[in-house]
């Protein structure tokens, strides 16, 4: 397909220039002898008016004779290279300004009406000539009497080499224009075909699932920009394509291990491995596992109604603070295990926001679990609110094991789990950040992490102020 395009081009180039040249060769050339004849005859009917009214006369008036009208002729015929005669009105030639030809040739069956209305005509002249001719005549009058004509021939043959000339210059011009099309096609060959025919091959190997063909256009121009795009996205979907892949692994794994451990406890207590008294510890491991997949179905059904549409949002005002603290309450009994305490920086007394209560529980809830699990003991997590142009900041800050630098993108992705934290919290499903992702994009915020490794991680994110702020 791509090889037709090009094939166009050439052959449109190939007939610009064909046509080109016979639009010069036939309608060019025509016109230019046209308008050449029509010049011709203009000026020699000028000249032909001027000897009749001079020269001929005088004659006609005896104060010249007609060896000297007939030597100006040939002067004048000599210069504008025709020929130039003296006729009666019977045809008799009085003057001819060919010197070697001989006076009073009689032209048979001359008859000026033939001439019809024009003052000249094209032909052999009353077989006069050999060739073709161009006879321009004009009156000559006397006390108002015609009494003969001056008719001045020129050649045909001589307008059509005359004109020639001219189409030469315009053959010549023909051929550069050509020879610079040229250049403008091997330009256009090299700037835009060549990387198309890339672009279009790389996109067939996309189209196959091979995402490692890169595109090698590095110019500064539409193409470069284009080039660089097709590579980026290529770049995208081939870690979509991984995404996808680990997405299927982690959700399968996650599935298989809980499952796998009930499985287990039950075969076991059902063919008596484990003893009767025993048999509670197993139950309520099992319980455990249960609501582990509870909570995995539950979250991804959670996010899944996120994708399609976007969930239902209850907006309300709220204050935060208090919120803050109830979710904070509610860890307390882990965090004495941990010995983990927490500070709480809160602007003013009450800082009301306007979202959805519920959802943003949940962000503070994911984020600060994330905190406790992610820090060491006898360390302490501090959660800052601060107001900044109608939006309230909401800080959530550890001194835990930090995020590697290269896993800081990945941390919002579904499923995903620092290599760090697989070891520490192997319970984790990986998509409590990608909820709070979702849950603060549908409020239209930020949400944003700084973290280094081995120091601790910070997460704010803003939340609109709540309008009626003081009348609350
Ligand atoms: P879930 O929240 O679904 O129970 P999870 O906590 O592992 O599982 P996310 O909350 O989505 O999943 O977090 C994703 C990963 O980001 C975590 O597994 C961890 O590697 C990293 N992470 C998140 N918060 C912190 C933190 N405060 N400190 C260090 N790493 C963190
Ligand atoms: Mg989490």
């Amino acid at each position: 397909m791509k090889r037709t395009l090009y094939l166009k081009f050439l052959l449109g180039y190939v007939l610009l220039g064909i046509m080109g040249f016979i639009t010069v060769f036939t309608l060019t050339s025509s016109l230019t002898l046209n308008y050449i004849e029509k010049r011709t005859v203009t000026s020699l009917y000028r000249e032909s008016n001027l000897l009749a009214g001079n020269y001929v006369s005088n004659y006609y008036r005896g104060t010249m004779t007609l060896t000297d009208v007939k030597s100006h002729f040939e002067a004048i015929a000599a210069y504008l290279d025709t020929d130039i005669w003296v006729i009666d009105r019977n045809g008799n030639i009085l003057i001819n300004s060919r010197p070697e030809s001989a006076a009073d040739t009689v032209i048979p069956n001359f008859d000026i009406a033939s001439f019809g209305t024009n003052y000249y005509q094209k032909g052999t002249f009353f077989d006069m000539f050999s060739e073709d001719t161009l006879s321009v005549f004009s009156p000559i009058t006397i006390n108002y009497k015609v009494r003969g004509y001056v008719l001045i021939h020129r050649s045909i043959a001589d307008l059509v080499s005359y004109k020639d000339g001219f189409l030469n210059i315009a053959y010549i011009t023909l051929a550069i224009i050509f020879f610079c099309a040229f250049i403008v096609l091997v330009l256009f060959t090299f700037t835009v075909y060549l990387p198309i025919r890339k672009m279009t091959r790389a996109a067939k190997d996309y189209s196959q699932g091979n995402f490692d063909t890169q595109i090698n256009i590095h110019t500064n121009d539409e193409m470069g920009y284009l080039a660089a795009s097709i590579n980026y996205m290529a770049t995208e979907l081939s870690t979509l394509e991984e995404d996808q892949r680990k997405f299927i692994a982690n959700v399968s794994h996650d599935f298989r291990s809980p499952l796998t451990s009930i499985k287990g406890y039950i075969e076991a207590i059902m063919d008596g491995t484990i003893p009767h008294e025993m048999q509670d510890k197993y139950l309520n491991i099992i319980l455990f596992e249960t609501e582990r997949l509870n909570k995995l179905t539950q979250s991804m059904l959670e996010l899944n109604k996120f994708g399609i549409k976007g969930s239902i949002m209850d907006i309300a005002d709220f204050d935060i603070n208090h919120t803050i603290k109830m979710v904070v309450q509610s860890f307390e009994g882990i965090c004495k295990q941990k010995k983990i305490s927490f500070e709480l920086i809160l602007t003013g007394q009450t800082c009301f926001v306007s979202a959805d209560m519920s959802k943003i529980q949940q962000v503070l809830y994911n984020l600060i679990d994330n905190a406790i699990k992610f820090s060491h003991s006898d360390s302490s997590i501090t959660i800052e609110t601060t107001e900044k142009n109608d939006k309230v900041f909401i800080s959530v800050k550890d001194a835990g094991i930090g995020i590697p630098k290269d896993s800081i993108k990945k941390i919002w992705e579904r499923f995903y789990k620092t290599d760090l934290s697989r070891g520490k919290d192997k319970r984790g499903t990986g998509l409590g950040l990608a909820i709070v992702k979702e849950i603060i994009s549908s409020h239209n915020e930020n949400i944003n992490v700084i973290s280094t490794e081995g120091v601790g991680t910070e997460f704010i994110f803003t939340l609109p102020m709540a309008q009626k702020e003081n009348e609350l």
